[in-house]
């Protein structure tokens, strides 16, 4: 999953992409609204984490216009104490959370992981496809009660084609979601295509192409 991270207090800005990469998402980050703009419009992402007071443009109108763009990701606004009309606003202008700084980073990884559910239909943090069931609050996946071990890219992989079931990624979209942009993408495709096969023997070793199918020059597919 790739996040954009729009806010203008450094310190924090880096705790927060510290935390998140940590988890295994790809962050980007900006420190005042018009480059936060200019990310936001110009790259895929997953969702957005934003600030509200910054330097240039503020967070509200950064969102309105990300909004009338037509971007439809999810929004998680970092709100000051005690500013409830900065909420108010926020979530007026197309915001789907807010969170109140200071905040712990547990906190900060559940309201992501509840938004990017909300996003993809799943409703709880198990998802179950088959014999395998997924937990995304753990990021522990077990077939028939047992654990499979997989490295953080296969999970991070598996669960990015899982949030988009049904619909086929490319190469590319995986390579961009999991691994940010800071990459040979030529070289990275082939990467990509490494890992699934190790996340396919892992996930479905009596058929390998049964779960992550792949769909002829154009990339992988998990149907439900
Ligand atoms: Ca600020």
């Amino acid at each position: 999953m790739r996040l954009l991270v729009v806010e203008d207090e450094e310190q924090l800005a880096l705790q927060v992409k510290e935390t998140l990469e940590n988890e295994e998402y790809t962050v980007d980050v900006a420190f005042d609204g018009d480059s936060g703009l200019e990310q936001a419009l110009s790259e895929d992402y997953d969702l957005l984490i934003l600030d509200i007071l910054l330097p240039g443009i503020d967070g509200i109108s950064l969102l309105e216009t990300v909004r009338k763009e037509g971007y439809v990701m999810p929004v998680l606004m970092l709100t000051a104490q005690g500013r409830i009309e900065d909420k108010v606003r926020g979530l007026d202008a197309g915001a789907d959370d807010y969170l109140t700084k200071p905040f712990a980073p547990p906190e900060l990884l559940a309201r992501i992981r509840s938004l990017l559910r909300r996003r993809s239909e799943v409703k709880s943090t198990s998802i179950t496809l088959g014999e395998l069931e997924i937990d995304t609050g753990t990021r522990q996946v077990k077939r028939a009660g047992e654990l499979i071990a997989l490295t953080k890219k296969e999970y991070a992989i598996f669960e990015f084609l899982l949030y988009n079931k049904n619909r086929v990624i490319s190469r590319l979209s995986i390579a961009e979601h999991v691994w940010g942009d800071n990459f040979d993408l030529f070289r990275m495709t082939n990467f990509v295509d490494v890992h699934v096969k190790n996340l396919r023997k892992k996930i479905s070793p009596a058929n390998p192409g049964s779960i992550v199918k792949t769909v002829r020059g154009v990339g992988y597919l998990i149907e439900e």
